[in-house]
């Protein structure tokens, strides 16, 4: 059973009710959780007469550009640009994620904020300073989160439109309900989503079916070209060099979920995406099991996340960010 701070609720509550204006911020490379978590409490507040903006550091995925109330998000923004919407913001909420790296350019503005500041957010050891903190790592999702929060608040009138959000967060974070984060409680929610009106096929079409063709001839040249598989470390790991996404013309979520087909394969209980930017190299994580690859994104890769799904960023060449990790796989292979 996941159990709410009732202070924190209280607290938030009152909080809104001398609101007019809120300002949400959610993590770079935006994911269906992180926009939907913003996009839902985006149409809650329109119930209560609060208007909402949200701030991303960086574009949202094409598949998740239809959700009700996209245009309330600004993505890429300048720094100075943000810095005067908390200005003129009441609140700021910050949703799926709980360190102010995460939001890379905008960090120290959330670090030197003076708004009151709500944190919603489902990862582990939270390092961002906020008035009013919701985290729990019980939760499968943030969205799931933000409704179990907002539903106690007999003031909000839940539309079709928010169920919407809070499905595609609760869909994209679990797999469509495929990884152990989807709890018994958590279908409880699916059904009052489902009396909201979610038109649940519809949304699964839209999220995961509506990909370009180019998306999926770079998915069968990742997996035929860039896939290496370890079997006597019960690991496998794809890598993408810039020359790679070029060819391709990769566009900001082409390479999302790459990192879960290694674990398709039997007996295959790590995985890691290496992607090669400018500056640096985005890393995914994931594992099946015990292995926590949360620590091990943190003790060497710069990052964190979740004990079977995490990320983290190098910012050394990619071949010796593949040495480090095949180094480091080794040193851990007992554990996985
Ligand atoms: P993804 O591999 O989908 O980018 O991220 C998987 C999980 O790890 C997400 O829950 C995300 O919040 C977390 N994560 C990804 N990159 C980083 C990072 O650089 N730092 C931290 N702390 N967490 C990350
Ligand atoms: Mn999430």
């Amino acid at each position: 059973m996941i159990k709410l701070n009732r202070t924190n609720t209280l607290q938030f509550f009152n909080l809104l009710k001398e609101t007019e204006n809120v300002l949400i911020f959610s993590h770079v490379n935006p994911d269906g959780d992180a926009v939907g978590s913003s996009l839902a409490l985006v149409a809650a507040f329109k119930s209560i007469n609060i208007n909402t903006k949200v701030v991303l550091p960086n574009r949202a995925p094409e598949n998740l550009r239809w959700l009700p109330n996209f245009e309330c998000i600004v993505e890429g923004l300048s720094k100075s640009n943000v810095k005067a919407l908390i200005e003129t913001s009441d609140l700021v909420i910050c949703v799926d994620f709980n360190q102010s790296s995460r939001v890379e350019k905008y960090a120290a503005l959330l670090d030197e904020c003076t708004k009151p500041i709500v944190l919603i957010d489902h990862h582990q050891n939270p390092k961002l300073n906020a008035t009013i903190s919701f985290t729990d790592t019980s939760v499968s999702s943030t969205c799931e989160l933000v409704h179990l929060i907002l539903k106690q608040n007999p003031d909000i009138i839940f539309n079709e439109n928010y169920a919407t959000c809070i499905y595609v967060g609760i869909i994209t974070d679990t797999g469509v309900f495929s990884y152990s984060s989807s709890h018994a409680e958590l279908f409880q929610t699916v059904i009052e989503l489902i009396n909201l009106g979610i038109k649940k096929d519809y949304i699964t079409q839209q999220i995961y079916n509506t990909q370009s063709e180019n998306r999926l001839r770079f998915l069968g040249y990742t997996l035929n070209e860039r896939m290496i598989v370890m079997p006597e470390l019960n690991t496998a790991y794809i890598f993408l060099t810039l020359e790679d996404q070029k060819k391709f013309n990769y566009q900001p979520g082409d390479a999302e979920n790459f990192v879960n087909y290694p674990l398709t394969i039997k007996d295959i209980r790590f995985t890691a995406l290496f992607q090669e930017r400018e500056n640096d190299v985005k890393i995914s994580f994931r594992s099946e099991g015990q292995f926590k690859v949360n620590q091990f994104a943190e003790k060497y890769f710069n990052g964190g996340g979740h004990v079977n799904a995490a990320g983290g960023k190098s910012h050394i060449s990619i071949t010796e960010t593949l040495e480090n990790f095949i180094k480091h796989t080794k040193e851990h292979a007992h554990e996985i």
